[in-house]
């Protein structure tokens, strides 16, 4: 059995604030290894749950914040940019089950540590056919896509509560309570460790009776960015509509596409975009 593994950093316990997720920042080495001691209780709970082969894929902004030396020996990893598929990158039909370590609400969210969707400068909301999607929607489609179940999260508890609307039977592993934007009450780390090796265990041995989420056939992306000039800088791409000040819409044939077209998108954004002002 297949597992395919998404790390992301915001929502492991222990980090709360920029401070801990951006290199070069005081907490960020610290922040590595407790991600990587992360993934590797989930793999454990994984091979002890039935599976037999396992990659894990870093997903935090340079995706190479994961301790190689430290990780896991059984796993492939996939590290660095630039690819597409993003957070999912090379997930296909082959895989058994998706698990999204580490993740965090979308932006907005109240009581939410870290919350975003792919870039806090960038994107206030996404949308895809009128649906608020945050970054475990935006996977777990493009998952769903491939016929690959998420089966697990993890992060502080309002990731729980968006994961759950979403997708009702995803097993989620609460390592933290937020109690704002930067702080958190963390679990103590031993009780973590075992929560996520337990829950993985169990996301995995049920994996099979997991069913997809409902994908849809003809995606349309919608992006509302947080400045006016950032939605101007979108419109050299080809076939983009404006639909507000802010908002931009592109039709989609599959959700690969939004995925990658997301990222097209916001960079075309980005172009138009003074971080000073
Ligand atoms: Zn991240």
């Amino acid at each position: 059995m297949k597992i395919f593994i998404s790390a992301d950093l915001e929502g492991v316990n222990g980090v709360v604030s920029p401070g801990d997720i951006i290199p070069g920042e005081p907490g960020y080495e610290a922040s590595r290894i407790l991600m990587t001691e992360e993934v590797n209780a989930v793999v454990e709970g994984c091979f002890q749950g039935g599976a037999t082969e396992i990659t894990v894929c870093d997903s935090h902004e340079i995706s190479q914040n994961l301790r190689y030396d430290l990780l896991d020996e059984r796993v492939h990893l996939i590290s660095g940019c630039t690819r597409d598929g993003s957070m999912v990158h090379s997930i296909d039909s082959t895989y058994d089950g998706l698990i999204l370590l580490g993740h965090h609400a979308m932006f907005g969210t109240q009581n939410a540590v870290l919350d975003h969707t792919y870039d806090q400068y960038m994107i206030r909301e996404l949308k895809v056919n009128g649906t608020a999607l945050g970054e475990f929607g935006l996977n777990s489609l493009v998952a769903a896509e491939k016929g690959v179940p998420v089966i697990m999260t993890s992060g502080d508890d309002a990731l729980e509560r968006e994961a759950k609307a979403f997708c009702s039977d995803v097993e989620v592993a609460v390592v933290k309570k937020a109690e704002g934007r930067y702080c958190a009450k963390c679990l103590p780390k031993a009780d973590c460790r075992r929560l996520l090796t337990e829950t993985a265990r169990k996301a995995v041995s049920t994996a099979s009776e997991r069913k997809c989420v409902d994908v849809p056939a003809s995606p349309v992306l919608e992006i509302t960015f947080q400045q006016t000039c950032m939605a101007d800088g979108t419109m050299r791409v080809k076939d983009i509509r404006r639909t507000g000040p802010m908002t931009v819409e592109y039709a989609c044939s599959s959700m690969v596409e939004v995925m990658d077209m997301r990222q097209v998108i916001s960079d075309a954004a980005g172009e138009f975009f003074d971080r000073r002002f």
